[in-house]
């Protein structure tokens, strides 16, 4: 009897936040359109990416920092980027953090590195996110803006800084940014770190070598990163990533329980669908 009732005031609270935080059609159309690589989904995930944002925006708090503004517009660019890759595997794995904050543009901070000798220099790193154990997540808007996705810098490698930021804090889940989220047994954890290491090997001597990636060349920088820009490629180019990196794109595909070469619906729907 008790379960029973708890079971109806979950739904009875979910369905108050749905309607509550319920993207309007338009909107969501908006957003559909301005990140092609979302619209490429079938209608029954794109319901429940819909879905999930609405949660999403009913459990994190955006904070725009300097006066810049976080209008829904925003919101559910990054709402809707962020919720893509726990599509399958469920919104709790962004529990350990509440805070997103916004800048207009990126951030410049001040970073300190010791050398071999223990001489500390000082200089500043430019960010266009950065996610931190335990949050809150950062992020710069003119990067996370449509037109910063089609930017080409001399490669065709995928840029996107909130799927890149999110797959951090997958990875930092379990407390270890190392480019290995949690994983249910030995023997997908043993997988996960051939696969990984031969994989991140191969990429680098690609880096090394000067040839163009499908996954961006700051991959290289070490293994936690390379699983951030692994999974930017993964969401944004599937088809490109399943070409050049098959053996990645399908431990990426196992992990995620998402196949988006596959569960792309091959071209731009119409609205509404
Ligand atoms: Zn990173």
């Amino acid at each position: 009897m008790i379960r029973h009732l708890i079971q109806r005031w979950r739904q009875h609270r979910e369905q108050r936040l749905l309607s509550q935080f319920a993207i309007p059609d338009v909107l969501w159309a908006l957003t559909l359109a301005r990140y092609p690589f979302l619209a490429r989904r079938h209608a029954a995930d794109l319901a429940e990416l819909r879905r999930l944002c609405s949660f999403f925006l009913a459990t994190k708090e955006f904070h725009g920092v300097n006066g810049f503004e976080v209008t829904d517009e925003v919101a559910v660019a990054v709402a809707a980027q962020a919720c893509l890759p726990i599509l399958k595997i469920g919104l709790d794995w962004y529990d350990g953090f509440v805070g997103i904050v916004m800048h207009e543009g990126e951030v410049i901070a001040p970073r300190e590195t010791m050398d071999d000798d223990g001489v500390v220099h000082a200089y500043d790193e430019t960010l266009a996110g950065e996610a931190m154990e335990g949050g809150p997540l950062m992020l710069a808007w003119s990067e996370v803006a449509p037109e910063a996705l089609d930017r080409v810098e001399g490669f065709d490698s995928v840029y996107n800084v909130v799927i890149h930021e999110f797959a951090h804090v997958i990875d930092m889940r379990d407390g270890l940014a190392n480019g290995t989220p949690t994983l249910d047994t030995a023997q997908a954890r043993d997988q996960w770190a051939a696969t990984m290491e031969s994989e991140w090997q191969w990429f680098c001597a690609q880096v090394d070598a000067g040839a163009n990636t499908v996954i961006d060349p700051y991959g290289a920088e070490a293994p936690e990163e390379f699983f951030a820009v692994a999974v930017e490629a993964f969401f944004v180019a599937p088809n490109e990533l399943r070409h050049e990196q098959p053996r990645l794109y399908r431990l990426l595909a196992e992990f995620f329980r998402q196949d988006p070469a596959l569960d792309a619906c091959g071209e731009l729907r119409p609205q509404n669908h």
